[in-house]
């Protein structure tokens, strides 16, 4: 009886040592469990936002500058003013990584239309609402690093980008939901879009490279993607290490008949491809060149990025 009550009151001075995740909003920190939204806010109600994925490696932010540009282009793109500008988001972004102690772990920024009424217009929004998460990562696990990921091709089309830019990383992400959807089903790892005009964008929630006879394409922007910060790591890489590098309109027949195959993003980093709608990619184990860009990837990220500290 004494060890059961000894096992209870450890079980909750552990609990009581640790420590809560503190979420900033609007210029205030909550405790996970108080960190609230209104069911007001057009974010809620309409997906009308926009967010960023970060990542920090050992107590650096990764590229955080590039995000913190692409989420001030994505609210502009969308008529959306954030209340505060690139210093104060930064410092934010950082002051929630200190108080959370997020040395490795991945940074969530939400930007909403904010409160208004059932309505859509987002004139009655009067102030949008600014939320910044950090937290761990869960990864795709280190076997698919190894072995790398099966793939398949949606059936549901890449929205139009000339309705709404892909660039725009918005909190309407319905599009790939459906296609991640489809994924679950034929049980694939991740699930690649093609746009209305049969060229190869990306997937549900990374961007796709292919090696083909030593050189390393990838699809063209104008084909409708968002532009990968990782994406953006990778030609970086690419151009320093002398690989030929072309942005090119990719079919699926391309992706069929790849050497090598990767996906970029900030959660998956590098991971590479080694199946495709039932085609095995190259030999059927994760290539050369992709062991070779994570290698220079995981060497990045230690050096480029801002010091929480
Ligand atoms: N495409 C889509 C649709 C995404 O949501 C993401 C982000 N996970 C990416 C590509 C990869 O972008 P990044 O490298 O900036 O994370």
């Amino acid at each position: 009886m004494s060890t059961l009550i000894n096992n209870n009151r450890e079980k909750q001075g552990a609990q009581a040592m640790e420590k809560t995740t503190v979420v900033y909003i609007d210029g205030k920190y909550f405790n996970k469990e108080d960190a609230k939204i209104s069911v007001w806010d057009h974010g809620f109600l309409y997906g009308d936002g926009v967010f960023e994925g970060i990542r920090v490696y050992s107590g650096n932010v990764f590229r955080m500058k590039q995000h913190i540009d692409r989420l001030y282009d994505s609210a502009k793109s969308i008529c959306l003013e954030i209340p505060i500008d690139k210093k104060e988001m930064m410092d934010a972004v950082l002051e929630t990584c200190r108080r959370n102690e997020t040395n490795d772990g991945y940074i969530r920024l939400v930007v909403s239309r904010g409160k208004g009424d059932l309505g859509l217009d987002p004139k009655k929004c009067s102030k949008a609402s600014v939320v910044i998460i950090s937290d761990k990562i869960s990864l795709y696990p280190e076997e698919k690093y190894k072995n790398g990921l099966r793939v398949t091709i949606s059936s549901v089309r890449k929205n139009f980008h000339e309705s709404m830019s892909s660039k725009v990383k918005s909190l309407n992400y319905l599009n790939n939901i459906l296609a991640k959807i489809e994924a679950g089903h034929i049980g694939a790892d991740e699930i690649v879009l093609i746009n209305i005009n049969g060229y190869v964008t990306e997937c549900s929630a990374d961007n796709i490279f292919i090696v083909k006879n030593g050189v390393l394409i990838t699809p063209h922007p104008s084909v409708g993607l968002l532009e990968g910060i990782t994406r953006g790591a990778v030609i970086d890489i690419a151009k320093e290490e002398g690989i030929e590098l072309r942005e090119d309109f990719l079919t699926s027949h391309d992706l069929y008949v790849a050497d090598e195959m990767f996906l970029t993003g900030t959660g998956a980093e590098i991971v590479p491809v080694v199946w495709v709608n039932g085609r095995t990619v190259g030999e059927g184990k994760p290539g050369k060149m992709t062991m070779e860009l994570l290698k220079k990837f995981r060497e990045l990220v230690k050096v480029d990025g801002v010091k929480i500290k």
